[in-house]
């Protein structure tokens, strides 16, 4: 066993050569939006410099069939948790005593695995919705498969994401191998290395459609704050009926381990919570297992400091904070840069829900989308 790791991230990237050599198999890669704002480092780039339309160059070089981007999956999460949380507030303005509150976001599976094993009394309060690297692969299994006639047994779901824990979440049994492979921003540079492409050289190219298309909401994912933000983009406009015309929320923003906001959305000032760094989950859990002493409606936690950015399998940054500063700087730019920037905006999001889904929460979103918790042993 190699103590280092290094040989299984050497085997996950055999294993996805080995499925792009296949020629009965359909490849598809999902990149999280944070691989866009480190993988410049590992070929001499400053940090914070975004090579998105390079990435997905470099992965149509590799072979696969379809280069598509977790952000899709981020605003199809937006939709199931923004309902979500529309849902227990309505109820909580109406005086439902069985609401339960706050809603905790639930994309990190490290942070998905920490309230499993040490708050198992609170595993009622998560949102239900699965991360977008899960729904991702639920989506282009089920939505896509179909549309493009695409037998699912024989499409391979590749993701590249900052994240080592998310290879543990695609290996969850519950999760039925809706994404085969995982690998790091890291794994990705060697892959590129290997296959001796001139990463700094190549063409700036797009994602392919449909999955490909995203808004700057899932974007901002990538950084602390961001989800939270996002999903207060859409949860503002469904609650209140009108346009949100000022769609950066800076209170939500920065780099403080815990941070709180409240954010007027029509006649409710909606308490919400920020922590990055388990230490800093642990308080803010311990205060909502006290009695929820600052009436916190939602909450956004992520393992790692800074959020995705500072991911187990970006390139290494060796806790210098400058360079994640200058990754989020990154992100918020790809944010601003985007012609949509809330998640119930994306027209494909719309055309799915619309030809497939429904609706936010219907029957079929529930089977595909979203998933539960068990307690586990603490670690
Ligand atoms: Fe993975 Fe860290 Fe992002 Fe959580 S915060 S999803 S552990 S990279």
């Amino acid at each position: 066993v190699c103590p280092t790791g290094a040989l299984s991230e050497k085997e996950h990237i055999w294993n996805v050569v080995r499925q792009l050599a296949d020629p009965g198999k359909v490849v598809v890669v999902q990149t999280a939006p944070a691989v866009r704002a480190a993988l410049g480092e590992e070929f001499g780039m400053a940090p914070g410099t975004l090579v998105t339309g390079k990435m997905v160059a470099a992965l149509r070089k590799l072979g696969f069939n379809y280069v598509f981007d977790t952000d899709f999956a981020a605003d199809a999460t937006i939709m199931e948790e923004g309902a979500e949380l529309v849902d227990r507030l309505t109820r909580f303005q109406n005086g439902d005593p069985t609401v339960k509150l706050p809603i905790l976001t639930s994309c990190c599976p490290a942070w998905v695995n920490f309230f499993e094993s040490q708050f198992p009394d609170l595993l009622d309060i998560p949102s239900s919705a699965k991360s977008p690297q899960q729904m991702f692969g639920a989506i282009a299994k089920s939505y896509f498969a179909q549309k493009m006639n695409i037998d699912p047994k024989n499409m391979v779901v590749v993701s590249v994401m900052p994240c080592l824990a998310k290879k543990y979440e695609a290996s969850r049994p519950e999760f039925n191998r809706e994404v085969d492979i995982s690998i790091s921003t890291r794994e990705l540079a060697h892959l590129i290395k290997k296959a001796n492409i001139d990463f700094n050289n190549l063409p700036e190219e797009d994602f392919d459609h449909p999955l490909g298309e995203s808004t700057g909401a899932s974007v901002i994912f990538g950084t602390t704050g961001g989800v939270i933000e996002a999903a207060v983009r859409t949860a503002y406009e469904v609650i209140t009926g009108e346009t949100l015309g000022k769609v950066d929320f800076e209170e939500l923003r920065g780099f403080e381990g815990i941070r709180s906001a409240s954010v007027k959305v029509g006649d409710l000032d909606l308490n919400i919570g920020i922590a990055h760094g388990l230490g800093n989950a642990r308080l803010l859990l311990e205060e909502i297992r006290g009695g929820n002493p600052n009436n916190y409606h939602a909450i956004e936690i992520m393992a790692c400091p800074g959020g995705c950015i500072g991911g187990g399998g970006q390139p290494y940054h060796h806790g210098n904070s400058e360079i994640l500063k200058q990754r989020q700087a990154a992100i918020y730019e790809e944010d601003r840069n985007k012609a949509i920037r809330k998640s119930h905006e994306n027209p494909y999001i719309k055309e799915m829900y619309a030809n497939y889904f429904g609706k936010p929460m219907s029957h079929k979103a529930h089977e595909l989308l979203h998933t539960h918790y068990e307690p586990k042993e603490k670690i």
